[in-house]
């Protein structure tokens, strides 16, 4: 055994190591995380030369895996991986001070800001997350190029570290953490075997505890997606979501550009919200480079997306990003924007390959969408041309698209028009329906003010406006190329009614005038808000006087 040198921590690094380990994690636990991921980058690293410097590894023949052991007599938690190692150098060099991230920029934030906990998690702090649980960490280590030498590396966390050559060490690093006493549980084997599995389960290198492999589950999302069966698509969702369903659709998707995202989604055959069983939480996790940042990650998907399951996985995510720190990430909004447009294109493209298949998801899960249209503005036209409804000229079973209504549109239409009703037959038998049905005119039943408010908010559908049957642009179009019947009342009998019906019902009306709608009906009243509509208006604006 060589001789020892005692080091200083950068005066920086001190204080960083402080804040680290006595309050910003919240959650403690991540530590495991943390130097798994470490585990897991060293040994890439490992896998780098195997194909640019194959004959300068050391000890080749050794699997890549990472070992951890736990012993509650000793208080003690160990993590070894075989690794790109360290030389004395870089020990020095990355556990140090704080690596690449740039510790003065950090400082200088950690000055400003009060809150701390959301900027430390912008830095690459990970390794020093040790020091949280443990009071003393020796850290053995190899480096990966041929002929370099063992060391031992120890810390109390408390000022200065020490470097001493070691002998019998492995190729790659091995942390012993000796716990505090606050800290016991991370030497029982469970607490740690649950950990793992929450936050490492996909890590791409085997994970041994005690001997026995944890992470048994492949990471599809990082997969060739012609390599995945239907039946590994379920087990990964049923993994996931832990339901038991088959999922109606999945949805794999990969960029490297502006972004480098995988990603898999899952649309499950069925939703609780509808058994009035409570909003669903968000289900897509949060990953980056195969470990989980966040489970059920708000705003990776919009909140009316919520029964979407799946997970994103982003190495421009840093590992420890903190949650505060995600929610206004302007790059989880980048990659969400993304997402929320390839889920919207492929939910569409489905439409187009199996119409029933997609009926019926829709009939499932339209409420969301309808959501969507009304709390998220900017997908309208995308989420428009996925509801469907039910029509004059389409049923119930086999409902239309606003894609097939214009297709439908006669010559001289400009508007796609909907009428609220209590019922098929209502509609049907509905005055206001009788003059389109006259002109052949396809008209969209709506039977309750959701939907009405709905394609209100839809406002226009392409350059085709959507407007009620009793708006004034319907009784314009009614009326336009409309021969002229032959009155069978007299001027003097039509003004003596109009001044009449005006003085009956003052208060309701602001005009009464003749019209050409063919209608049997002797009035009809148009251009008003419904009394759903209005409801819903107050409902929406309750400041509204
Ligand atoms: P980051 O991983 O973001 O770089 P960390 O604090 O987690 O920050 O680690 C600091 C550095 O220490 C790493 O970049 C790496 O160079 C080195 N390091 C940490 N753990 C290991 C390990 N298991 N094997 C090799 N090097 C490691
Ligand atoms: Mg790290």
């Amino acid at each position: 055994i060589g001789l020892s040198e005692k080091h200083d921590f950068q005066t920086e690094t001190q204080k960083i190591l402080h804040i680290v380990a006595e309050s910003l994690y919240t959650e403690k636990e991540v530590f495991i995380r943390e130097l798994i991921s470490n585990s897991s980058d060293a040994m890439e690293k490992v896998k780098h030369m195997q194909l640019t410097s194959a004959s300068e590894i050391q000890d080749p023949e050794i699997p890549f895996e990472v070992k951890i052991s736990t012993d509650e007599d000793k208080k003690t938690l160990i993590i070894q991986d075989s690794g790109i190692g360290m030389s004395r150098e870089e020990m020095i060099k990355n556990l140090g001070k704080i690596g690449y991230s740039g510790s003065k920029e950090f400082l200088q934030k950690l000055g400003e800001q009060t809150d701390k906990a959301s900027i430390i998690g912008q830095f690459g702090v990970g390794f020093y997350s040790c020091f949280m649980v443990g009071h003393q960490i020796k850290i053995y280590t190899k480096s990966a190029k041929k002929g370099s030498k063992g060391y031992l590396w120890e810390s109390d966390g408390s000022g200065s570290y020490q470097i001493s050559e070691a002998d019998g060490v492995q190729r790659g690093t091995k942390i012993i953490i000796h716990l505090k006493p606050n800290a016991y549980e991370y030497s029982k084997k469970q607490s740690v075997e649950n950990i793992i599995k929450k936050y490492s389960n996909f890590v791409g290198f085997p994970i041994y505890l005690n001997g026995h492999s944890v992470n048994t589950i492949r990471p599809l999302w990082t997969m060739n997606k012609n390599a995945i069966t239907a039946e590994e698509h379920k087990e990964f969702y049923q993994f996931l979501s832990k339901s038991y369903d088959t999922p109606t659709y999945n949805i794999h998707f990969s960029t490297d550009s502006p972004l480098s995202i995988r990603s898999i989604f899952y649309i499950p055959s069925q939703h609780m919200e509808k058994y009035g069983m409570g909003r669903m939480e968000p289900g897509v996790s949060l990953f980056s480079r195969r470990v989980l940042i966040q489970q059920k990650a708000q705003g990776i998907l919009p909140d009316w997306m919520r029964f979407v399951r799946g997970v994103v996985d982003s190495e421009d995510i840093p590992l420890n990003v903190s949650r505060e720190h995600l929610q206004d990430n302007g790059l989880i909004q980048r990659i969400s924007q993304v997402l929320v447009k390839r889920i919207l294109k492929n939910l569409d493209e489905e439409s187009k390959k199996d119409p029933i298949k997609f009926n019926k998801f829709m009939s499932e899960f339209q409420g969301f969408f309808k959501e969507g249209i009304i709390t998220d503005f900017k997908w309208k036209d995308e989420i428009s041309r996925l509801l469907r409804f039910e029509s004059s000229k389409s049923t119930e079973d086999s409902p239309c698209s606003l894609d097939d209504y214009v297709k439908r549109m006669k010559p001289d239409q400009k508007q796609i028009y909907f009428m609220p009703a209590t019922s098929r037959n209502v509609a049907e038998t509905s005055p206001y329906f009788e003059p389109f049905q006259l002109k052949d005119v396809e008209v969209i039943f709506t039977y309750n003010s959701l939907d009405e408010f709905v394609l209100t908010n839809i406002g226009h559908y392409g350059d085709k406006k959507v407007v009620s049957v009793e708006s004034k642009e319907a009784e314009e179009f009614l009326n336009q190329n409309q021969e002229k019947k032959q009155d069978t009342l007299s001027k003097e009998q039509i003004d003596g009614f109009l001044s009449w019906i005006q003085e009956a019902v003052a208060d309701k009306l602001s005009g009464a005038s003749p019209t050409q709608r063919s209608i049997s009906a002797p009035a009809i009243v148009v251009d008003h808000e419904s009394a759903t509509f209005r409801r819903m208006m107050k409902m929406m604006e309750p400041n509204k006087q």
